[in-house]
């Protein structure tokens, strides 16, 4: 953090700057300009608000060097990071990771042929919400435990990996005895206990973009996963609320070559969501993938007319082939490939 000095800041003024900076525990270095006097902070100044010094007399302002999401900045760790599920898929770097299944774990028969169906087009990451996060509280609210045990034992007899929602922090514990990578959804995306105790649980965790939520406030919510000791974090762009209502969310395209500058984390794309309808779901995949994302979630349900869930967003099993074959293409272009 550097302090800027008013041009007629007083030797007063800066004396108080520097008693304040040493009150915190942090060291200083003042430069003395011409017309300015500017304090540079020695330590780590994250726990410390701006305006604990923009208040004082004769501050003009407070630059921060040190981005608040320091451990998900690409400066931090430049190399792109690169997530190992046991079963040797692989999300970021040169891959593009699909992941599909249905919104929610309806029965073991519905979960066993959706997951047969995007298995035989390629797919090693089975997603499936035992815990759903729904609008209406008389909505289908998920199978809970029996869900997860469902998705664990199909995903094995299958050899793919578990992706699972995690809706409150005393069910991270079960879920992460049950799921390869933990999902953190866009409404708990700022459920910063919940963040806390998934980052120790230590598994994967993929966060969605909050609804109304900035790429900064998602970077920070992810330095919360970080911070709590785990490493192995992606972050999904999955729409955000604006005036269009043509579609369900608006997927923010822009976020992913941003988060890509800005985060080594993997970033994921999920269409099915921004959409919110499974005829537009292929043309959003395939931007997704074109515009750098190093994997997809996507819906798919065998009968999506019959599902209890997000139905409407749902791929058939055929047509998330057509996309997996076309993302395929795209990635190829890009130099990279599917996992
Ligand atoms: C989901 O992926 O099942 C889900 C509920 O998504 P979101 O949190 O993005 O709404
Ligand atoms: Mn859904």
């Amino acid at each position: 953090m550097v302090i800027v000095m008013e041009a007629g800041a007083s030797d007063e003024q800066l004396a108080a700057v520097l008693s304040k900076i040493e009150s915190f525990g942090l060291g200083s270095h003042v430069s003395r300009g011409e017309e300015r006097t500017i304090v540079g902070l020695i330590g780590d100044e994250r726990p410390f608000e701006d305006t604990a010094f923009e208040a004082l007399g004769g501050v003009e302002r407070v630059v921060r060097i040190l981005h608040p999401a320091k451990l998900a900045s690409r400066d931090f760790h430049p190399a792109d990071r690169v997530i190992r599920f046991p079963n040797g898929a692989m999300l970021g770097g040169e891959h593009v990771l699909v992941m599909a299944g249905p919104c929610a774990v309806e029965s073991a028969e519905q979960l066993r042929e959706t997951a047969e169906a995007v298995a035989a087009h390629g797919v090693r990451v089975l997603r499936g919400g035992a815990f759903k996060p729904r609008t209406s509280p008389y909505s289908f609210q998920g199978l809970g435990e029996k869900g997860l045990a469902l998705l664990r034992e199909t995903a094995d007899d299958l050899d793919m990996a578990v992706v699972t929602e995690v809706v409150s922090p005393q069910d991270v514990a079960i879920v992460a005895d049950h799921a390869d990578m933990l999902q953190i959804g866009a409404r708990n995306m700022a459920n910063y206990e919940l963040l806390k105790v998934a980052g120790a649980a230590g598994k994967p965790v993929l966060l969605k973009r909050g609804l109304g939520s900035t790429i900064d406030e998602l970077l920070q919510a992810a330095e919360y996963v970080l911070a709590h000791g785990n490493e192995h974090v992606a972050v999904c762009e999955r729409g955000i609320r604006t005036f269009e209502t043509a579609t369900r969310f608006t997927l923010d395209i822009n976020a992913v070559p941003v988060l890509k500058q800005l985060t080594s984390l993997p970033v994921v794309i999920d269409p099915s969501h921004a959409t919110g309808h499974a005829p537009l779901v292929p043309a959003v995949a395939r931007a997704g993938v074109a515009a750098g994302a190093d994997g997809l979630l996507l819906e798919v349900h065998p009968r999506p007319a019959e599902a209890l869930s997000d139905g409407a967003q749902s791929l058939t099993p055929a047509q998330l082939g057509t996309v997996v074959d076309e993302v395929g293409r795209i990635a190829d272009v890009l130099g990279r490939r599917i996992a």
